[in-house]
């Protein structure tokens, strides 16, 4: 049974009611064009995903983006910063808070509406104020329409990457879509999913039949995984990021554009947050022993907010009501060391 709560008008409707306007239209897509060339190997820069784990409320993530363009002006020639605006969520066992999708006041019980209302509002306000348009996770294909036109990164997460549906649709994304490694590590089962991301497909989506031409931005994101007795095991080292270098080469050209994006949270920090520093330097170093693990790493994604840590409900201002983060000072000194090595 499914009860009708309330009804949802279609993504153009919605998109006409808050539309992006030109200026920031402009802006965006030079964003788009800055990560493409950093997952093509266009550009040496580094791509660097970063905020808080979800975008419990616009007031906290506004502050927190418009440090982060203020930030990017001093490393641009060297990174492409990307806020972290995550507006669904899982939660690791599927009931609670859902996301600003779900839940636009995270105390308060799921409206929809209001939801992709206020997902528009913000990500548009984010671009206008910070000059960065930014990443979401894509966890309902049906509901990307509502925000295609704002977003300069796709990512596709743990539970979600070996679901058909999400695959297809990504095909079909005309931006980067970072592809997690499902919890359970699998690299083969990985890359199965970026070259269904990469290859034309044909498929049903919003009542059409609809074809797409494959999307060679789709990429690898090594998240680590959850071993059989629950225990994270990373997946950040040398070792596996050359196991998926193997993978792109043995496929002998059906994969394009070779990229990995290091998490340096969930299952590789086992979400001890302030490990991500030392992660990233790990990665940072092991680009200067070998030419091919430089060349696959691209970048980075680092959670992190105002305030370190996290807290359960909704009381200290800019603090992730979801997975821990790194807090605005540690945030900025590692992206000011990320610039400096890259
Ligand atoms: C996340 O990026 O916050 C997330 C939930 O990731 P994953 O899908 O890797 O668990
Ligand atoms: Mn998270």
């Amino acid at each position: 049974m499914f009860e009708r709560q309330i009804e949802i008008p279609s993504a153009e409707a919605i998109c006409a009611r808050i539309p992006l306007p030109a200026s920031l239209a402009a802006v965006k897509a030079e964003r788009d064009a800055l990560v493409k060339d950093v997952i093509a190997g266009r550009s040496q820069k580094l791509l660097v995903v970063v905020g808080p784990c979800s975008a419990h409320e616009p007031a906290p993530v506004l502050e927190y983006v418009r440090r982060l363009g203020r930030l990017n002006e001093r490393v641009k020639d060297k990174l492409v910063l990307v806020p972290r605006i995550y507006t669904n969520k899982p939660r690791t066992r599927g009931v609670g808070y859902k996301g600003m999708f779900s839940q636009p006041d995270p105390e308060n019980r799921e409206n929809i509406l209001k939801g992709i209302l206020t997902i528009r509002e913000l990500h548009i306000h984010a671009i206008e104020q910070s000059g960065l348009s930014a990443a979401d996770e894509m966890l309902y294909p049906e509901n990307y329409a509502y925000v295609e036109d704002l977003l300069t990164y796709i990512a596709v997460g743990a539970r979600s990457s070996e679901n058909q549906l999400h695959r297809l649709v990504s095909s079909g994304i005309e931006l980067p879509v970072g592809i997690k490694n499902p919890t359970g590590g699998s690299i083969p089962v990985t890359l199965n999913s970026v070259f269904a991301a990469q290859s034309p497909q044909v498929f049903m989506y919003h009542n059409y039949q609809v074809a797409t031409q494959g999307n060679e931005y789709a990429h690898v994101v090594l998240r680590g995984r959850v071993d059989h007795y629950g225990n994270d095991i990373p997946n950040y080292h040398y070792e596996t990021v050359m196991q998926v270098f193997d993978g792109y080469r043995k496929a002998e050209g059906e994969l394009k554009n070779p990229a990995v994006v290091i998490d340096a949270n969930h299952s590789n920090s086992k979400k001890q947050f302030r490990q991500q520093i030392r992660i990233v330097e790990e990665v940072l170093q092991n680009r200067l022993y070998d030419k091919s693990f430089k060349d696959i790493v691209k970048g980075f994604m680092i959670e992190s907010f105002l305030e370190e840590g996290n807290q359960k409900h909704d009381i200290v201002f800019g603090k992730s009501i979801t997975d821990p983060c790194l807090g605005w000072e540690d945030t900025e000194r590692l992206i000011l060391d990320i610039a400096e090595k890259a």
